[in-house]
């Protein structure tokens, strides 16, 4: 994953408007941060490994002038997290300028490098957005929104793009929509004739800008912001929408709306289902805060268990999840969240939890859990077992690292030290959003992709590396 932030804000600097929207899309990636921004003649990119807030800070911003922006917060997924696949993107190339910021993973990284004129030596880091941008300032091709129409069709993957030249920025989604970019308007300030335009991966960015939805970016539709007349719109390609499911159960803020459905609402909702689908009789319904509380809520009342919280969360960790290798992933959990054994003591427990991917996470939590006393441990997952793994962006990428690939229900179970485990089935989850099975992704679930991954190499995350490098943010 990653958070991505465009902004063409005429008679408004851009940077801070931009650094703000990314600042709302913090949990997207928590690697780096980074802006590129122009007056109209020169892009000046900054970037640097770190949160949001440490990187774009009150004293770099006003050097970073101009009223069109991009900005990006990183989670890797090609190529290690260090310096160099920091983002935007830069490249001055034979044909033009490019500034690139990219949400997703490609499946054709090997095949598109054989297309750089100089190979892999003309790349500083390893991403797959980086070829992306060196492809993109060669391509041929009037301008830079010429260069897109030529170069999308033979890129393959998951990519919902911000990119810009001295004069432009533009958004682009993938034909299969993977994920989500929408279009806000800024609100016209005093003195001011024109909107300001800003895309974003979700529209909680949107509503710190005080900006006003306007509609998602559709598959392979591409908008161009800068141009007398307002937002341009290109569908570059056919579109045929598979928005990533685990955006709506897990991952986008409960406080963004995805396809017209509020996230907290549906994950409630998804609670409520789980609660019929997987009854226990027990004491009391806690969430693994913060992503479990909505379904949390949702099974509490649909159960009538009290609903009461036996978790504290150190909110300045990094997500568990999120965080790039397993030793620091493992590190994560106990820094993370601490019980509170007034609450907990004696009790009989459904935890509720949007997922598990490793089980590790899980399972530490069921001990910290028994060694506050706990009675049972009823667990509770909110999605579908997750047997397979992503290539469109989130880094799942190795199936023998999942733990439902590896064992069944009673395996997962004993492995994580529960009483009882029960998973949201998929029916449920599609009756909580409330929209048909065919408008999204589930490959994760059903090991049905919509764009076909070769199993090989070509789709490691170090596919541009001469060997795996290990993640240093
Ligand atoms: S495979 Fe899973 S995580 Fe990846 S895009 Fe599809 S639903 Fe989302």
């Amino acid at each position: 994953m990653c958070g991505i932030v465009g902004v063409f804000s005429p008679g408004q600097q851009a940077a801070p408007l931009a650094a703000l929207g990314l600042f709302a899309l913090q949990h997207r990636g928590q690697e780096s941060a980074g802006l590129a921004v122009s007056e109209g003649t020169d892009v000046m990119v900054y970037k640097d490994l770190g949160m949001v807030a440490q990187v774009l800070d009150e004293r770099r911003l006003p050097s970073l002038l101009g009223d069109r922006a991009i900005a990006h917060c990183r989670y890797s997924t090609t190529g290690s997290s260090v310096w160099e696949n920091s983002q935007p993107a830069f490249r001055m190339g034979a044909m033009r300028t490019v500034a690139l910021g990219h949400n997703g993973n490609l499946v054709n990284t090997r095949r598109l490098m054989a297309e750089l004129s100089a190979g892999r030596g003309r790349l500083v880091g390893t991403s797959d957005t980086e070829l992306l941008t060196a492809l993109l300032a060669e391509e041929p091709g009037t301008d830079l929104v010429d260069a897109f129409v030529r170069l999308l069709p033979r890129v393959q993957g998951a990519f919902a793009l911000v990119a810009m030249d001295e004069r432009r920025v533009i958004g682009v989604r993938d034909p299969f929509g993977f994920r989500p970019l929408v279009l806000g308007r800024l609100p016209i300030e005093a003195g001011e004739t024109e909107h300001g335009w800003v895309l974003a991966s979700e529209t909680c960015a949107l509503e710190v800008l005080g900006a006003s939805f306007v509609r998602d970016i559709q598959p392979g539709e591409m908008i161009v912001l800068g141009e007398p007349g307002g937002p341009r719109s290109i569908q570059y390609a056919e579109g045929q929408e598979k928005l990533c499911v685990f955006e709506l159960i897990y991952f986008a803020r409960p406080d963004s709306y995805m396809l017209g459905r509020n996230l907290y609402e549906a994950r409630r909702r998804m609670g409520e289902q789980l609660a019929h689908e997987a009854p226990v009789e027990a004491d009391l319904v806690m969430p693994v805060p913060d992503t479990g509380a909505p379904a949390a809520a949702g099974y509490a009342e649909a159960s009538g268990i009290p609903y009461r919280e036996g978790m504290v969360k150190n909110r300045y960790a990094g997500r568990t999840f999120i965080q790039p290798s397993q030793a620091l992933r493992q590190r994560g959990v106990t820094v993370k969240l601490s019980p509170l054994p007034d609450q907990v003591r004696g009790k009989r427990l459904v935890v509720v939890d949007d997922s598990v991917v490793r089980g590790t996470t899980t399972q530490r939590i069921v001990e910290m859990l028994r060694r506050a006393g706990a009675a049972e441990i009823h667990l509770r997952i909110s999605a579908p077992p997750i047997y397979h793994p992503c290539f469109y962006g989130i880094d799942t990428q190795i199936e023998t690292e999942l733990i439902a690939s590896r064992l069944d229900l009673d395996g997962i179970r004993d492995f994580v030290g529960a009483d009882s485990l029960a998973y949201l089935s998929i029916g449920g989850v599609l009756d909580a959003i409330g929209l048909p099975r065919e408008r999204f992704c589930f490959a994760c679930f059903d090991g049905i992709y919509p764009v076909p991954v070769p199993y090989d190499v070509a789709s490691h995350k170090f596919v541009l590396e001469d060997a795996p490098v290990t993640p240093t943010a």
